[in-house]
């Protein structure tokens, strides 16, 4: 009888990939999805280490796990992910529970730590491999997913001051560009109409193999039939170039919204995080991008109280933010990371003041939002439909191709991917409205 492996994913979305990925995989050792967690045989933690409330979350979601593990004779711990791939052994010491404990490269050799467990064994497998062949398993997808994220590289090779990514996803690797063609050709035949390509720093695609640059991947995956939407996800300012940005104003399917990490608004403070642009340069890209696409739309990351950060550089940070007016932004207090040059630096500013700064921020963020989605207001958008909106299911739920969630009153009953939708009102995440009419 098929087993049920439940998963939790913590993290970004190169965790949720990975996460659909070890699904597919399990499958290979007749794992099923489970509905919950008390219907699953194995648990699956697929980790995020970013910052000190991530490893939080994760022990307190293990404590859990002991109990439920005694209910029932048989049942699996499995911990994947950053976490594991910083910790390996050290978290069985913590939890003693762990039955499997596997590192980001180590993903392929899932259904073989599985079967191991199964047989009495207690297997961990965390080394840097380079190992990617998980790569050529497709992603779990749902019935009636209309957008998919396909993974165009792992790890990164700057080294900012307080990043852990290249600790534990590790250097640079970029997938060879037929596979990802392959796989998008295989999504636009299953359904899918938008692709969010992923990595930790895309604009560096291709670099070191050889490969094609990140601007020509675009080109042909905009050539791919039915795939009506182009996004990707994560750019360092430092490496997004003239030609990507050019894109912008030549390829329609890709996506005006580009989510354009600056961390900081201080020379000061970006050097000292080793970020490799200045204040000018990422407002010269902003800029560039906006002449290439009028209406593109920003979203950004933000940290605060990085050591040494005044109450002067936080001004700086503010008066970026009113500069480009993002849509939206993910913004946190500095958490100094093991084995990163951050940990080694002296903090200077009190989790008091970087909280107070946490809280400046994310109001003035907030409000910019809301204006940004209060300027939809009275406007026609293209929507593409994901499925029924969560608020009520006689109406349609979607995302505007500057990534804004759209929740309408459908009038036609066709199955269009793509509807035009007359904006009636703005909430501080959302839009509403109703259907204008099929997309021409
Ligand atoms: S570019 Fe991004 S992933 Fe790479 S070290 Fe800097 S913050 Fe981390």
């Amino acid at each position: 009888m098929a087993r049920r492996v439940y998963i939790e994913t913590f993290g970004c979305q190169m965790n949720a990939v990975d996460s659909a990925r070890m699904l597919t995989l399990l499958g290979t050792a007749d794992y099923r999805p489970a509905e919950s967690l008390s219907d699953a045989d194995l648990v699956l933690l697929n980790t995020c280490s970013i910052r000190e409330k991530a490893d939080q979350k994760i022990y307190s979601a293990l404590g859990r796990l002991r109990r439920w593990k005694r209910e029932r004779e048989g049942r699996l711990v499995a911990v994947g992910g950053c976490l594991a791939q910083q910790e390996g052994t050290a978290l069985r010491k913590r939890a003693s529970h762990i039955d499997i404990v596997f590192g980001t490269h180590s993903i392929a050799f899932l259904p073989d730590l599985v079967r191991l467990a199964e047989g009495q064994g207690a297997p961990v497998s965390t080394d840097l491999t380079g190992d990617t062949s998980h790569w050529d398993v497709l992603p779990y997808l749902a019935d009636g997913a209309v957008s998919a994220m396909v993974t165009i590289m792992q790890g990164c090779d700057n080294d900012c001051a307080y990043c852990i990514v290249p600790h534990v996803r590790g250097p640079e690797i970029s997938r060879p560009s037929r596979e990802i063609l392959n796989e998008i050709r295989e999504l636009a035949e299953r359904g899918v109409r938008e692709v969010v390509l992923l990595g930790q720093n895309v604009n560096s695609y291709g670099k070191k193999e050889g490969e094609i640059p990140f601007p020509e991947l675009l080109r042909r995956i905009s050539r791919i039939r039915n795939i009506l939407r182009i996004r990707f996800i994560t750019s360092n300012p430092r490496d997004l170039d003239r030609e990507t940005i050019r894109l912008f104003s030549e390829i329609e399917s890709l996506c005006p919204h580009v989510h354009l990490p600056i961390q900081a608004g201080s020379e000061r403070v970006l050097s000292s995080m080793g970020r490799g642009y200045t204040r000018e340069e990422y407002f010269g890209k902003v800029e560039d991008l906006r002449k290439a696409r009028p209406g593109i739309a920003f979203s950004s990351d933000f940290i605060v109280g990085f050591p040494g950060e005044t109450e002067a550089d936080f001004q700086d940070t503010l008066s970026v933010m009113e500069e480009v007016r993002f849509d939206s932004s993910f913004s946190f207090r500095f958490s100094p990371r093991a084995g990163t040059r951050g940990a080694a630096m002296a903090e200077t500013v009190s989790k008091e003041e970087a909280s107070d700064r946490l809280t400046r921020l994310q109001t003035l963020q907030a409000r910019h939002s809301r204006d940004r989605f209060a300027a939809c207001v009275g406007k026609e958008v293209e929507v593409l439909v994901e499925g029924k909106s969560a608020k009520d299911p006689d109406r349609l739920c979607g995302r505007t191709p500057c990534y804004k969630t759209v929740n309408f009153s459908p009038v036609t009953e066709g199955q269009e991917a793509v509807r035009r939708v007359r904006i009636r009102s703005a909430g501080h995440h959302s839009l509403s409205g109703e259907e204008g009419g099929p997309r021409g």
